[in-house]
């Protein structure tokens, strides 16, 4: 086999991951090339952890959902709940996808998780040539393939050649600045602070995945299996407040008895505070150059919709970039995902977590009745609660993609 019978895969997180796992599977070779090691790899910051219904169907795809449903909690159902009132204003539950999936659930296993479950298959896949502890560098194209630049585990800098390279290096791409993309959209001006707690909040009627609204602090609250258990609470913070003052243990304390008083110190696990962007890359796809999670879209974790979607992209493109290496289609597939997978970025995932933030923090309480009202009667009604979790799923995002030539 030649190198430009390869695809050059940058970054082994969750979508790089699923991509090489995917395109191997079907007999194409990867180069797979990660820039931390087995030394450090599982040190990263607590990210993603809900994967919808139609993610746990691709992962059955590669082997990888019997790995980590054992490490997971399964959770049918999710809550929206009315911090000001102190009452829940509605339960969905998956329940109503049993004809849409074969999974009407979610699992709520964290990224970290996915990816260490992941890196096993990949090292265990001959196809996957696996280059942990080689930081990519830049790149250029001509008409027969790419030649990466890295620098390896040894310190030298090297070429990798191929005959495409995929982006799933994360929100901070240098193929995307590279290729000079532009990364349209916003960025929130307060910050998310993450709070992980050892405490069991189902005694206050909470189930695993919970979404809060609140005028002055809306909140998520999730649940992941440990040991020990551990239950991830998200707070807004003010723009220009210190970090060092937000994290302090006594801070967090405070803000966690002031959200649930249990008149006793919260058992903290971790804590940080991280920045929200909405974007979209304003192409996926320069030449045999392209885009993939991330990389070419971020935006708020309010819905779990980011590494989601950047795994349906990994999928899609798995399917594209074989059918190329296969001879059956021309690179024009290529163009096909972008429009695709750029429309459910878009018009789904965008648009999905821009409401999500809108209706946890409204301040109107005109707005805020009608909103609650709303997803009440929504999720008492069979039919419209369906419709809504084909939606919330991203189930809706796969089929209308689907649609588009
Ligand atoms: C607090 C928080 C909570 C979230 N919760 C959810 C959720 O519940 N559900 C959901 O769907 N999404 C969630 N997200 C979003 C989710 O984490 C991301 O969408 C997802 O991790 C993106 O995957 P990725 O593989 O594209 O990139 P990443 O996960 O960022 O992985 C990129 C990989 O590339 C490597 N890399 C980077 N640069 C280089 C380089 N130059 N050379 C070599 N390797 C490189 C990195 O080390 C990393 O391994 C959350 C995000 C945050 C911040």
């Amino acid at each position: 086999m030649s190198a430009s019978d390869r695809i050059i895969v940058i970054g082994a997180g969750p979508v790089g991951l699923c991509l090489s796992l995917a395109l191997a599977q079907e007999g194409i070779a990867v180069c797979l090339i990660e820039t931390l090691g087995d030394d450090n790899f599982l040190e990263q910051v607590p990210r993603a952890g809900t994967n919808h219904p139609a993610t746990l169907e691709l992962f059955e795809r590669i082997g990888l959902y019997e790995k980590i449903e054992p490490r997971g909690i399964i959770a049918p159902r999710f809550h929206y709940w009315d911090r000001h009132e102190g009452k829940r204003i509605a339960e969905f539950d998956h329940i109503h996808l049993k004809d849409d999936t074969r999974f009407p659930y979610v699992l709520q296993c964290e990224r970290i998780k996915i990816v260490e479950e992941a890196l096993k298959l990949a090292k265990a896949q001959p196809l996957i040539e696996l280059r942990l502890k080689t930081t990519f560098t830049s790149f250029q194209q001509d008409a027969d393939g790419v030649t990466a630049h890295v620098v390896n585990a040894a310190g030298e800098t090297e070429t990798i050649r191929g005959a495409y390279i995929v982006s799933g290096e994360g929100a901070r791409s240098i193929v995307r600045k590279d290729l000079g993309i532009e990364f349209e959209g916003f960025t929130y001006p307060d910050r998310t602070l993450n709070i992980e707690v050892a405490y069991d909040f189902t005694r206050h009627g909470y189930t695993e995945r919970n979404y809060i609204s609140d005028p002055d602090e809306w909140s998520n609250l999730f649940h992941w299996k440990g040991p020990p258990d551990r239950w991830r609470v998200h707070f807004p913070t003010e723009p220009n407040e210190d970090e060092t003052a937000l994290t302090r243990p006594e801070a967090l304390q405070a803000r966690l008895q002031k959200f649930i008083p249990t008149g006793r110190d919260y058992d903290i696990v971790g804590s940080n505070l991280y920045v929200v962007h909405q974007r979209v890359a304003k192409k996926f796809r320069v030449g045999r150059a392209i885009l993939a999670g991330d990389s070419a879209h971020v935006n708020s974790p309010i819905g779990a919709m980011g590494m989601n979607s950047g795994i349906h992209d990994a999928f899609n493109l798995a399917d594209k970039l074989t059918s190329i290496m296969r001879r059956e289609t021309g690179d024009e597939v290529l163009d096909r995902y972008e429009r695709q997978r750029r429309h459910v970025a878009l018009q789904h995932t965008q648009a999905e977590t821009i409401r999500n933030k809108r209706v946890l923090a409204e301040k109107d309480p005109a707005v805020r009745r009608k909103n609650h009202e709303q997803l009440h009667r929504t999720s008492e009604d069979p039919k419209l609660a369906r419709a809504f979790l084909l939606r919330t799923s991203l189930i809706e995002s796969l089929r209308e993609a689907e649609q588009i030539q």
